[in-house]
This record gives C-alpha cells, structure tokens and sequence, in this order.
C-alpha cells in the first residue's frame, strides 16, 4: 500500500489523513525534514502559509522540502497550493516555486472570504462540492499546467506532471474524488 505524507505543522491536516485512510492507504503526519523519507506522495495542507514557511525556516526544512516536491507526487491545498506557486502575490512571499501557477492570496475579500459551491468540474461523476476558506485565486497557469475545475472563470484545481493543487478544501467535504485523483497520479508516479 502506498504510504501518504501530510505536513502536519500547522492547519488542516488531521482531516487529510482521515480522507487518505478511507482510501485504504497508509498516511503519515509529518512534522520534520527526515520524515520525508521513504513516502509515496505528500499532503501540504491548507493553513496560513505565512506560518507555514516560519516553520519550514527552521533545521533546513525548507530545503529538504523543496527538492522532495522536485521529484515526489505532492498535492498542496489552499496553503499549500500557495507554497508550490511559482509566483505569489498580495503581497509577495517566498515559495517552492514548482509549479506554474501565479497566486494572489486572500483573494476573495473579507465580506464573502468563505463559501461552499457545487460546481461540475473536469472529474468523473456529480458536481463536487468546494469548500473555499480565505481562499487564493489563481490568476495564471503556464503551458504544463492543466485546469480540472473552475470558479467563476479562473482554475482552482490544476494538475501539471506529479504536482496537483487546490484552492479549496477537499478533506472538508465527503467526496474523496479529488484525494483519489491524487492518489491515482502518485499511483501513475510510483509505476514510471
Ligand atoms: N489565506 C491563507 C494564506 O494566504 C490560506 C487559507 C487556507 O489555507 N485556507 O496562506
């Protein structure tokens, strides 16, 4: 069975171990750089990315990390999407810089910085439900970078090689298509 990193330093993580189980795979908390090893694939969470980054700038995370996310499936969601960005804006912030999206945080103002839609997206089946919490907006996507879901014209799932991010919060809802596709691209990943 494969075996599922969540960075467990701050946010959401406990619900994205609890997705990956029902999925029958072995998920791991993760809470300094020489747990990253031996791990099919990596969760990086929703949070406040600005912590995020203040913890990964102790004992060289950050650098263990970045080359981890180089070459190993990871899946970033809200936070997490913001860590892989390659450009960050509003304001601009420090990144993995992985993945060919250009990020504006908090993007959806104060008045209505949370929501829940449903929306047909690009996977199999019904309309997904989105959870969205002081959400970022993708406002860019370079080549590579394909869009599986939508709101209101700009991508919020994106996919490009071994990378995946959302800017919503899949392990908040009880639909796990959005984890299986993860898993099905670390899956993909292991077998090449
Ligand atoms: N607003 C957060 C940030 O900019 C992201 C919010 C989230 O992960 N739910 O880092």
């Amino acid at each position: 069975t494969l075996t599922i990193g969540v960075l467990a330093l701050q946010g959401a993580f406990e619900a994205h171990a609890k997705a990956l189980e029902a999925l029958g795979v072995t998920a791991k908390l993760i809470r300094n750089p020489a747990e990253l090893k031996d791990l099919d694939g990596l969760i990086i969470p929703g949070g406040e990315s600005t912590t995020f980054l203040k913890f990964l700038e102790r004992d060289g995370f950050l650098d263990v990390l970045q080359s981890f996310v180089e070459a190993t499936p990871t899946f970033g969601t809200c936070a997490g999407a913001i860590l892989l960005a390659n450009h960050v804006e509003n304001p601009t912030q420090k990144s993995l810089a992985v993945l060919d999206i250009t990020v504006e945080r908090n993007a959806y103002g104060r008045q209505i910085d949370s929501a829940i839609l449903t929306a047909p997206t690009k996977l199999e089946g019904d309309p997904l439900e989105m959870v969205f919490i002081r959400a970022p907006r993708i406002t860019h996507t370079g080549p590579g970078v394909e869009t599986l879901a939508e709101r209101d014209g700009f991508p919020v799932l994106v996919r490009q090689g071994h990378l995946l991010a959302a800017t919503f919060h899949p392990e908040l809802s009880a639909d796990t298509r959005v984890h299986q596709l993860f898993l099905d691209l670390v899956q993909e990943h292991t077998k090449a």
